[in-house]
C-alpha cells in the first residue's frame, strides 16, 4: 500500500495558521455585541494554504487532535515534574498573618 492511498483512508486535517481577523479567539467584536468570527467560523485557525475558513467537520477534527496533543503535553510535564520534588517550604513554621506568612520584615 503506497503513501497516496493510504491518505484517502484518513481524515486530512491541513495545517493551520491563527485567524488574522480575530488573532486566534474565534470571536471579534466590531462594536458592541460579540459575535462569532466571520473569517474562521469561530474555530480561531484558519487553513496555511488558502486563509480560508475549514468546513466545521474537519475543524472539529482539528480542534480534537490539537486538544489531545495539548494533554499528552501537560501529561509528559506532569509526569516530569513529579520526578523533581517540590523544595520544602522554609517558611513553613512561621505565623500566618493575613492568609500570608509572617517573616519579620
Ligand atoms: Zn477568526
Amino acid at each position: 500500500m503506497n503513501k497516496k492511498s493510504r491518505s484517502s483512508l484518513n481524515i486530512i486535517v491541513p495545517d493551520l495558521e491563527l485567524c488574522p481577523r480575530c488573532r486566534g479567539y474565534g470571536t471579534e467584536k466590531p462594536m458592541l455585541h460579540e459575535m462569532v468570527c466571520g473569517g474562521c467560523g469561530g474555530a480561531g485557525f484558519v487553513d496555511q494554504a488558502t486563509g480560508a475558513a475549514l468546513d466545521p467537520g474537519i475543524s472539529l477534527v482539528a480542534l480534537n487532535r490539537a486538544l489531545r496533543r495539548h494533554r499528552m503535553i501537560i501529561a509528559d510535564l506532569r509526569r516530569e515534574l513529579s520526578k523533581h520534588p517540590a523544595e520544602p517550604d522554609r517558611y513553613g513554621e512561621l505565623k500566618t498573618v493575613m492568609g500570608g506568612k509572617y517573616r519579620g520584615d
